[in-house]
C-alpha cells in the first residue's frame, strides 16, 4: 500500500513526504479512496489511528484555492482537538497554500472574525463557537462541500446535539459528510441516519 495509489496532486504528495508519512495507515486506506469518490462515511476509529489525515488528505486535495468562502467544516468537541486538527490540515495543505481557521471558545471572537474575513478554505471549531459565528454573520456555510464531525460520541456526550443540528441545517444538502467516533451509541447512529446520504460504515 502506498499513497501513490490515490493519484494525489504533487502538492499533497510533497507535504506527505515532508511529514514523513510513507504509507497510509489502515483508516487512511479505508477512508481516502472513498472520500475522493464523494461517499458519506461513518468511521469507528480511535485517536492515534491517523484519522485526522484520513479526512485531511481528501479535503486538501479537493479544495479549490480560488473560492472565497469556506469549503470544508470540521466540528470537534474540544478546543485542543480543534487546534490540533488545524495544525494537521495546515501541514497537509501547505504547498496548496490552504488556509485553515480555528474557532473555539475562550479566545477573542474579534480575532476569529478577522481571520474569517480573509479567504479561508477550511474552518475547524467547537459547535458553540461555530454557531455564534453563523448567527453573527461572520461565518457563511453556503459553499461547504465537506462536513466532518470528529469524535462524535464525545461531542454528543458534552451536550452539543442542538448546536450540531442547527449547524447542519445551515449548510447545503449537496455535500460529503464524514462522522468519526470511537464508539457508536444510539445518539450518534441517529445523527448519522438523519443527516447522511447512505453512509458507508467503516470499522478499524
Ligand atoms: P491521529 O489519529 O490523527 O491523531 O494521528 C496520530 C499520529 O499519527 C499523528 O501524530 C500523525 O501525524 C501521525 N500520522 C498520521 N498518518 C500517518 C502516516 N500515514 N504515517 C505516519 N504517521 C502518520
Amino acid at each position: 500500500h502506498s499513497f501513490k495509489n490515490y493519484q494525489l496532486s504533487d502538492e499533497i504528495n510533497r507535504a506527505l513526504h515532508l511529514l514523513k508519512y510513507d504509507k497510509p495507515t489502515e483508516v487512511q486506506r479505508e477512508v481516502i479512496p472513498r472520500a475522493m469518490e464523494n461517499q458519506d462515511l461513518v468511521v469507528k476509529s480511535q485517536t492515534g489511528s491517523g484519522k485526522t489525515a484520513a479526512f485531511g488528505i481528501p479535503i486538501c486535495e479537493m479544495i479549490q484555492w480560488e473560492e472565497r468562502l469556506p469549503q470544508a467544516l470540521i466540528l470537534t468537541p474540544t478546543r485542543e482537538l480543534a487546534a490540533q486538527v488545524r495544525e494537521d490540515i495546515t501541514n497537509i495543505g501547505r504547498f496548496k497554500r490552504i488556509k485553515t481557521t480555528a474557532v473555539f471558545g475562550k479566545e477573542p471572537f474579534a480575532k476569529q472574525k478577522d481571520e474569517l474575513k480573509q479567504k479561508t478554505h477550511v474552518v475547524v471549531g467547537t459547535p458553540g463557537r461555530v454557531m455564534d459565528h453563523i448567527e453573527r454573520g461572520t461565518l457563511v456555510l453556503d459553499q461547504i462541500k465537506y462536513l466532518i464531525i470528529d469524535e462524535a460520541d464525545e461531542m454528543l456526550n458534552m451536550g452539543f446535539i442542538n448546536e450540531v443540528e442547527a449547524i447542519i441545517e445551515e449548510m447545503p444538502e449537496q455535500r460529503v459528510t464524514m462522522v468519526f467516533s470511537a464508539t457508536m451509541p444510539a445518539n450518534v447512529e441517529k445523527l448519522c441516519h438523519q443527516y447522511m446520504n447512505n453512509p458507508v460504515p467503516i470499522e478499524i
